[in-house]
């Protein structure tokens, strides 16, 4: 086939036709069976000359939409942080590890998280995908990223000038950090405070370490240790340590504490033994695994349990392969929404986020463990039943049908009359998503919130109603993905140095 290409939009592709002459490959996984033995990752690397190939699938499109970022019918279509893709892609495919470094650094200071967590929002728009595969950017991030740690390219570099300006930033996650990161190298002292006895936030207690290790937050929080920034883990802002201290004492404040607020379930029963919110769990797990290798045995248990996990999202696989783990009986994930369709619906069309159905690491697991996935959609608790020591023993589950409200238009999941069933339950996780910021942080800086209670702020700003007082993350745009918090943590930084410089570079 003769492929002919004009010189203008060959500039920056390596091979104008990659994209023909190669398939997308990703990187070997371990088998369902094999990996759920232990809580490592369990993904390998292409080698770096098969990556490159990868590289060289990237068509360096005349509107690259993966690097957009835009909202596109209220979902993120392309790269949030605006990742420069294109251009990293093809230095990957000739090779130049080190200029495909520094692009990626330009626009992303966390690239070894996302490049393991993001669902990568870059290939779901990026044009390869639109009539096949999707150039593998997201591993092409990853190789970049540890080809730089590996090779020295990653080193402390400690502000030359310090401005004299101190800024206090609450909460540890990757707002938080990006936050930091980015006003210590502008020369302010930055002091990170965080409730937990360790950084990360739901990067450390939340995503589960087969999917982040939590190493690889201990290499970047010593990296920024080495810059010059302060941390301070077991310290509760607004119960240890009073707002005024700190509005007293720094220059600036920014708030990054996070949406955690977990939305319950209101069923009878609900006081059961056996019922908990899923990052509790992920939270005892994890720092189960940390402190002691689970001899501590301080953990929520899920082994020989009939396990159920109320929320059919992210959060809720999590859950589903964290108790695969620890050896649970069966697994069952309840759904209230129908089953997303198997390919893209006429009304949601690329380059829009695609809303279908997506099978996750832990159901694939949950598939091969116990022989079918463990989803049951347009369902929910209708009761938790117990036995006479408290204990939960099963669930009383309903179906749900959509149907129209005649008068909002909305449409609302209705139980299904008659429909209700009994299962084993000795295990609950409650993974329904969450509601705004917590109150007493709020209350004690008086920040103004918004009908969501997530912190408010005017359109596209960071500052709060209280001067000095800034915020960013999820506590800011409510529970989203770390590729947002990066974003919103930079743009605070920004926000916060122009407020104390009257201009800003960052
Ligand atoms: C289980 C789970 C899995 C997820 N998996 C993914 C994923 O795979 N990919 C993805 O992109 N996104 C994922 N997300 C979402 C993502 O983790 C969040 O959007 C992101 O971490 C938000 O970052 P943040 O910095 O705003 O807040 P957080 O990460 O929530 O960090 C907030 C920090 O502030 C601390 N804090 C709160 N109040 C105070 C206080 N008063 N004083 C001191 N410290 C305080 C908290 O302890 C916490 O450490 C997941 C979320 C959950 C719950």
């Amino acid at each position: 086939m003769k492929v002919c290409v004009s010189r203008e939009v060959t500039k920056n592709m390596g091979k104008p036709t990659g994209f023909l002459d190669y398939e997308r490959e990703d990187s070997a996984s371990a088998s369902p069976l094999e990996r759920i033995k232990n809580f490592q990752e369990f993904h390998t690397p292409l080698t770096r000359e098969k990556q490159k190939l990868q590289g060289a699938r990237c068509m360096a499109c005349g509107v690259p939409f993966c690097q957009s970022g835009r909202i596109i019918s209220g979902m993120a279509s392309g790269c949030p942080l605006n990742n420069l893709c294109p251009e990293w892609n093809d230095l990957v495919y000739t090779g130049n590890w080190e200029q495909a470094y520094e692009r990626l650094e330009k626009t992303n200071c966390f690239s070894e998280f996302t490049a393991r967590v993001c669902p990568a929002l870059c290939e779901e728009a990026c044009t390869c995908g639109l009539n096949g595969a999707p150039v593998a950017s997201k591993a092409n991030e990853l190789a970049i990223i540890e080809y730089a740690w590996e090779n020295g390219l990653i080193q402390p570099n400690p502000p030359k000038v310090r401005t004299g300006k101190k800024v206090a930033v609450v909460g540890s996650g990757p707002s938080g950090l990006a936050a930091a990161m980015q006003l210590n190298r502008r020369g302010h002292k930055v002091t990170v405070y965080e409730r937990r006895d360790r950084v990360g936030g739901l990067l450390r207690y939340g995503i589960p370490n087969m999917k982040l290790d939590k190493q690889i937050i201990d290499r970047r929080v010593q990296l920024m240790e080495a810059e010059g920034v302060e941390f301070v883990t077991n310290a509760d802002i607004g119960a240890d340590i009073k707002a005024e201290q700190l509005l007293k004492e720094y220059d600036r404040v920014l708030l990054c504490c996070g949406a955690a607020n977990p939305r319950d379930i209101k069923a009878p029963g609900r006081e059961l033994k056996g019922i908990y919110f899923a990052v509790d769990f992920l939270t005892s797990v994890t720092k189960s695994l940390l402190d002691s290798n689970f001899e501590d045995k301080k953990y929520i248990d899920a082994k020989d349990k009939h396990v159920v996990v109320i929320g059919g999202g992210d959060t809720g696989n999590d859950c589903v392969g964290t108790s695969i783990r620890l050896g649970a009986k069966s697994v069952t994930q309840l759904e209230m929404m129908p089953m997303p369709p198997v390919e893209r619906a006429d009304t949601n069309p690329w380059p829009e986020w695609p809303k279908v159905l997506k099978t996750d690491y832990g159901q694939q697991e949950a598939i091969a463990v116990f022989g079918h996935d463990p989803r049951i959609y347009q369902t929910t608790v209708a009761e938790f039943i117990g036995n006479k020591k408290g204990e939960l023993k099963q669930l009383k589950i309903v179906t749900l049908s959509p149907q129209k409200d005649e008068r909002t238009g909305r449409m609302n999941m209705v139980p299904v009359e008659g429909s209700e069933k009994v299962i084993p339950a000795n295990l609950v996780l409650i993974a329904a998503g969450f509601l705004g910021s917590q109150k007493y942080v709020t209350d004690a800086f008086r920040v103004e919130l918004d009908p969501r209670t997530n912190v408010q702020t005017a359109k596209g700003c960071y500052q709060t109603n209280i001067s000095n007082v800034f915020t960013a993350g999820d506590m800011h745009r409510g529970q989203s993905l770390v590729v947002w918090a990066i974003r919103e943590g930079r743009e605070a930084a920004k926000a916060v140095d122009e407020s104390l410089m009257g201009y800003t570079n960052l």
